[in-house]
């Protein structure tokens, strides 16, 4: 079982399945011509979902959220211009920046993966990027970043900041988004996806919310109709399905929360998480542990943090036979 890439494990529900079916086979009457490149129905949906009193015309996307952050990259990074992270964080970052041609910088975070206020201004001051990507909750790790920080290096710097929010749907209901902090601040964008929380990986749809102008930028980057009708039909109809669609997140907390425990229990570290996976540490053999449970049927990920690997919450029998897995090798150093 692939417990690796952080996808959602549960395949769309049938009811949700059938009404996309439907609104694909619409479109498709239509597919003789090019789709709206607007996605104005899209972008609708999009607002509706997110609330926090955005329209259409705060939303962009793509097709998945890596092509959305490819687009303000595209947009505002390039030659001669860095982009700064706080490391260790999502791997496309850096990939996504060079391939516009531009730096990345990786920063530092504390003991435990966490961001300050304080250590986050001094870091951003010192470095004075074009872009800042900060990714809530953070992708190896699983750590939450506070709105302060947000705030707080927004405010140090005169560059774009950009929230990568694709977890955001797995953190505690009352965590409040970084959309809240959107109104007045023109160079802030809010990235989410449809990957994670809405079982979508395969479809490939992310999105962003910012300022109208920061929208206008974007489209001065993308290829002439970047989303395909299909694709937009299909999104539109799992949005209008939103709360069947995140039925699964709660039961998918649950697993990440009993794999935390369970993985104490063993004698690893596992570190705090409000996203769909669990980082731990205490693993005194990467690869080989890796390689054991790979031989036992079960795929997880080594980030190469040293002495540490992470796991994707599955499904519940797909956690049970993680965690008997792993018991199983026993080799919490
Ligand atoms: C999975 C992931 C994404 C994007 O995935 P797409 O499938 O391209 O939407 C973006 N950011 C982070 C941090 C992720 O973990």
């Amino acid at each position: 079982m692939a417990l690796n890439v952080n996808e959602n494990t549960h395949p769309v529900p049938e009811g949700v399945a059938s009404d996309i079916l439907d609104e694909i086979a619409v479109a498709l009457h239509d597919v003789n011509r090019y789709p709206d490149r607007e996605f104005t129905e899209l972008r609708e949906g999009f607002a509706n979902y997110l609330g926090h009193g955005l329209e259409a015309k705060n939303i962009w996307a793509g097709n998945g959220s890596n092509e959305v952050l490819q687009h303000i990259l595209q947009a505002f990074a390039g030659p001669g211009r860095t982009v700064f992270g706080f490391a260790p964080t999502y791997s496309m970052y850096p990939l996504l920046a060079q391939g516009t041609g531009a730096t990345w910088v990786a920063g530092t975070r504390h003991p435990d993966y966490e961001v300050t206020v304080d250590d986050a201004v001094a870091q951003v001051r010192d470095n004075d990027p074009d872009v800042i990507l900060l990714c809530s909750p953070n992708n190896p790790t699983g750590t939450p970043l506070s709105l302060d920080v947000v705030e707080a290096v927004y405010e140090a710097s005169s560059g774009i900041v950009i929230v990568d929010e694709a977890y955001q749907e797995f953190a505690p209901k009352d965590a409040p988004s970084a959309l809240s902090l959107r109104e007045g601040r023109p160079r802030l964008a809010v990235s989410r996806t449809m990957s994670k929380a809405f079982a979508f990986a395969g479809a490939r749809v992310g999105y962003l919310a910012a300022d109208p102008a920061f929208i206008d930028a974007l489209r001065l980057v993308r290829l002439p109709y970047h989303l395909s009708a299909l694709t937009q039909a299909a999104a539109v109809a799992a949005l209008r399905n939103a709360p069947t669609m995140l039925a699964m997140v709660d039961e998918i907390v649950g697993q990440r929360d009993r794999i935390s425990a369970t993985l104490e229990a063993l004698g690893y570290t596992p570190h705090p998480s409000w996203a769909n996976f669990v980082l731990f540490g205490g693993v005194s053999d990467p690869s080989a542990t890796w390689r054991a449970l790979y031989d036992k049927g079960v795929l997880i990920r080594d980030v190469g943090i040293p002495q540490h690997l992470r796991v994707t919450a599955g499904t519940e029998a797909e956690t049970t036979a993680f965690l008997d897995a792993l018991a199983s090798i026993g080799s919490a150093s």
